[in-house]
């Protein structure tokens, strides 16, 4: 896909948000991790990881580089049931490629059930890891809906993007 080069600009924001529904039978994954306990998990073509993709499209925005619905369309059969992460490890080549490195990046997730506030040490290893961060720059929040909708996850992801030095 071809984009205008962006603004050399030292900083850059992104912002993402995804949500699916949730359904009986399936695992929940938010940010690589499996929730353990999850009554229902995404109704999705990948695995429904709402809080990669939400990342993955904060971290496209940042760069006008599009969606991931772009790069990934949900009718490619090849891109059934996969692994989101490979997701957000392609999102983060398109910003490595153009000079950018993320800095820090804010996450919410808004879910009913399971409560996830155990689990936020865990989910921020995992997106550390995935985008190549210490924990300390990866801020992670959990809401609910307040029973509005029970059977809905919904991600939003905000990402500070850094030239790296010695890019034009
Ligand atoms: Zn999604």
């Amino acid at each position: 896909m071809s984009t205008p080069p962006a603004r050399p600009l030292p900083y850059r924001v992104g912002f993402g948000e995804d949500a699916h529904r949730l359904a009986p039978g399936r695992p929940l994954v938010l940010g690589g991790v499996t929730i353990p306990g999850a009554e229902h998990g995404a109704v999705a073509h990948s695995d429904g990881d709402a809080a990669l993709h939400a990342l993955a499209d904060a971290l496209l925005s940042g760069l006008a580089l599009g969606d991931i619905g772009q790069y990934f369309p949900d009718t490619a059969a090849e891109w059934q049931g996969m692994d989101s992460r490979l997701i957000l490890a392609r999102a983060l080549a398109l910003v490595r490629e153009r000079g950018y490195a993320p800095g820090n990046v804010a996450l919410v997730i808004t879910l009913d059930r399971p409560k996830l506030g155990p689990l936020r040490a865990e989910i921020a290893r995992s997106l550390a890891a995935l985008l190549g961060l210490p924990e300390s720059d990866v801020g992670v929040s959990f809401k609910t809906s307040e029973g509005l909708a029970p059977a809905h996850v919904q991600a939003r992801a905000t990402v500070l993007l850094l030239r790296a030095a010695g890019e034009p």
